[in-house]
């Protein structure tokens, strides 16, 4: 474990907001954002995530029905947007949102960094996926029409580095859709009345994301045009945590509609579209 200064905007020391376990979650005391302190160190995040995804032939089919309406979503969204051509999707896992985006006629490759996953991919997918992080993998600039990243920012040790060179590698008009869980919400009102929880996921999750701070971050790097929305909800495998995803997601997706795409129910998870420049 190491003690680090905010992974946003540098500042030091932090306000303690969760305990789950020995682990806390801090508040940056400068630009509010919510992340792990201390948190593992790069090496053994890295050992972590050789373990992290399931491994039996089951579970990697439930875990792909559990993303399946989500990316069924993003695969639409980024239809009535437009895109079409090179795609990256960042920590694909075992690569069926490129399943589906080969399908729909991208040419579609991904980054991870499981070993198992990468196998899977592979062999039994037949996809093209690089090891990450993604910075390692080296991508010319200007190089994909849509860049893709579904649960994957609130796992970055440096999410303003992702962030940038997202842009760097998406050509000028280009899509970024990131898909990330928002907790904190949740926390606050369990934490009212005394429900002990896990929602965090610790260590897994570094930081937990609001759609103004991700909004900023975004907007500091360079991208210009943006869309929220709720996106969708996952289908986990067992029946409770399913029938939570249905009920708050559903509610979330109906709120939002009836708000005339404005409100954005906290605490579920959602997805942002930003656009590198103008559309193209
Ligand atoms: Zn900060």
């Amino acid at each position: 474990m190491e003690e680090v200064n905010c992974p946003i905007c540098e500042a030091s020391g932090g306000e303690p907001l969760h305990l789950e376990g020995s682990f806390r979650m801090v508040r940056c005391p400068s630009c509010q954002f919510i992340f792990l302190n201390p948190r593992p160190t790069m090496d053994s995040l890295l050992r972590f995530y050789q373990e992290y995804l399931p491994e039996e032939g089951p579970s990697i089919e439930s875990w792909e029905k559990m993303m399946r309406p989500v990316f069924h979503r993003a695969a639409n969204l980024l239809k009535q947007y437009g895109r079409e051509g090179r795609l990256l999707d960042v920590g694909t896992g075992f690569g069926f949102f490129l399943v589906e985006m080969k399908k729909r006629g991208w040419e579609a490759a991904g980054v991870d960094i499981s070993q198992k996953a990468m196998d899977y991919a592979r062999d039994v997918l037949g996809l093209t996926i690089l090891p990450g992080p993604l910075e390692k993998a080296d991508f010319p600039d200007n190089h994909f029409h849509a860049v893709t990243a579904f649960y994957v920012v609130e796992h970055l040790s440096h999410p303003m580095a992702f962030f940038r060179e997202c842009h760097r590698i998406l050509k000028p008009g280009g899509l970024l859709l990131l898909r990330y869980p928002h907790t904190t919400p949740i926390k606050n009102l369990l934490q009212f009345f005394g429900i002990k929880n896990r929602l965090y996921d610790l260590p897994a999750h570094l930081s937990d994301f609001s759609p103004k701070m991700i909004q900023q971050c975004l907007e500091k790097i360079g991208f210009e045009k943006y869309q929220h929305l709720i996106g969708g909800y996952t289908l986990p495998g067992d029946l409770g945590k399913r029938t939570s995803s249905i009920l708050f997601g559903g509610f979330a997706e109906a709120l939002f509609c009836l708000s005339g795409k404005k409100f954005l129910f906290p605490g579920v998870s959602k997805t942002v579209l930003a656009f590198k420049g103008n559309l193209k």
